[in-house]
């Protein structure tokens, strides 16, 4: 068939799904298209389930962007709050798993439900199952070729998304359409995504899957106090998580181990002299669980009693403990990662309507901008924000 409609979304996930309920209470008749078969993918599987659909404490420096000060203006008018006060109109319980996190009490299923259920309310239709073979230009507007169809619309929001998760139906096509308007994608990669390991670290570390400990982490100029999780492929947990977001292939990640002392060669040389028949291991296992104190006692050769150790062995103890360094071989890439860095360069569009500057009626929300959140609701937040502040424009 052939469809006319005011605006056409692409992507029905969290950006797409608030954009198009926004812009349908403005009066707006909106198409929302997917090419997958179920909306918001991406959020029923987020927060192990629970959807970390916000977080109180959001700040522009919750994200890394080439232009950091791009998602100022639309945080500030959506802020963490306005989603907060949707929820609870909805009725849905949330609890506050860690300080500024909010996760849904029950299921991710009821964001989602929020979403669509103001959809409807708002007359915006949401339209599965749909590839989008060919965009044009046609003044004063564009036209779709789908595979269900011409559609044409005087606005086209692009809300596609990034890489991560491609079987969940993530696709490029975002960068690609970007790309044809003329505009600069920064390359893209895999974030928040755990690391792998160089067999040297792996022979160890691989052992002590399962095991978790409080560490504070670095790479890339960013610094994490975080749990690192120690996994049968590589490193995890929070604190690499956020990390990685800001890593290089080649750099160096740089672990406290034992961020809970200061100084544990002045901690060891007191603990030496009041019991120098204990072992160093013994007095790991005040900050260590068993089995990460004895795998860091086999590794560095720590074996021994307190009275064996000089001073200066003291000393190296604890600059290991302290800025242990490994070389990730890499990440475990878009399979795993929850977000994708880079994406479409900001400094096109506007950060009131996201808008291609030079292509009046063309905006880009969500992921698939260089926009990307820390771990901990900043990415569900952004889209959101830029999708109700697009919608609200249109
Ligand atoms: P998406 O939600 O990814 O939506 C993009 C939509 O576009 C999809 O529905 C997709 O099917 C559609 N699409 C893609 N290509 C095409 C195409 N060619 N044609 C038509 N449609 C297309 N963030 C948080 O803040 N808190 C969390 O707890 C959290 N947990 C996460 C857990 C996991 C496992 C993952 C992978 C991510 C998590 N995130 C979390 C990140 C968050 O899900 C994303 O940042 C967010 O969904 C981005 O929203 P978006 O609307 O831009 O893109």
């Amino acid at each position: 068939g052939n469809r006319q409609v005011d605006v056409v979304v692409i992507g029905a996930g969290a950006a797409g799904l608030m954009c198009a309920a926004t812009a349908g209470y403005q009066g707006h008749r909106v198409l929302l298209l997917d090419h997958a078969n179920k909306p918001g993918k991406k959020i029923l599987m987020s927060g192990g389930g629970r959807c970390n659909f916000t977080n109180l404490n959001t700040t522009p420096e919750h994200f890394v962007s080439a232009n950091p000060h791009f998602c100022k203006s639309a945080l500030k008018r959506y802020s963490p709050w306005h989603f907060v006060d949707l929820v609870e109109r909805h009725g849905v319980e949330h609890v506050e798993k860690a300080p500024g996190q909010l996760f849904c009490a029950d299921s991710a299923k009821d964001v989602l439900r929020v979403l669509l259920t103001e959809c409807e309310w708002a007359g915006a239709q949401v339209q599965l199952n749909t590839s989008i073979r060919r965009v044009s230009y046609k003044d004063p507007g564009f036209e779709l070729v789908t595979s269900e169809g011409t559609v044409a619309c005087r606005k086209l929001v692009v809300a596609t998304g990034g890489l991560s998760i491609p079987t969940m139906g993530a696709t490029g096509f975002g960068y690609q359409l970007a790309d044809q308007f003329g505009l600069k994608v920064y390359p893209t990669r895999a974030g928040l995504v755990p690391f792998t390991l160089q067999p040297s670290d792996k022979d160890w570390l691989a052992a002590l899957s399962g095991i978790s400990t409080e560490v504070v982490a670095q790479a890339g100029g960013a610094r994490f106090a975080e749990p690192l999780l120690i996994t049968h492929r590589g490193l995890s947990g929070p604190a690499m998580l956020q990390v990685s977001s800001f890593w290089q292939p080649g750099q160096s990640v740089h672990v406290d181990w034992l961020p809970a002392v200061a100084d544990p060669r002045a901690a060891l040389i007191d603990e030496r002299q009041q019991h120098p028949n204990r072992s160093l291991e013994r007095w790991l296992r005040q900050y260590f669980s068993q089995r990460l104190a004895a795998a860091l006692v086999a590794q560095f050769g720590w074996q021994g009693n307190l009275q064996q150790f000089s001073n200066d062995r003291l000393g190296d103890v604890a600059a290991t403990l302290k800025g242990w360094q490994f070389k990730p071989s890499g990440t475990e890439g878009y399979r795993t990662a929850e977000v994708t860095l880079g994406g479409v360069d900001t400094d096109a569009i506007s950060s009131r309507d996201f808008q291609v500057k030079e292509v009046p009626g063309l905006h880009f929300i969500g992921e698939v901008l260089d926009v990307t959140g820390q771990l901990g609701g900043f990415n569900f937040q952004w889209a959101w924000a830029s999708g109700w502040c697009t919608g609200m424009a249109l």
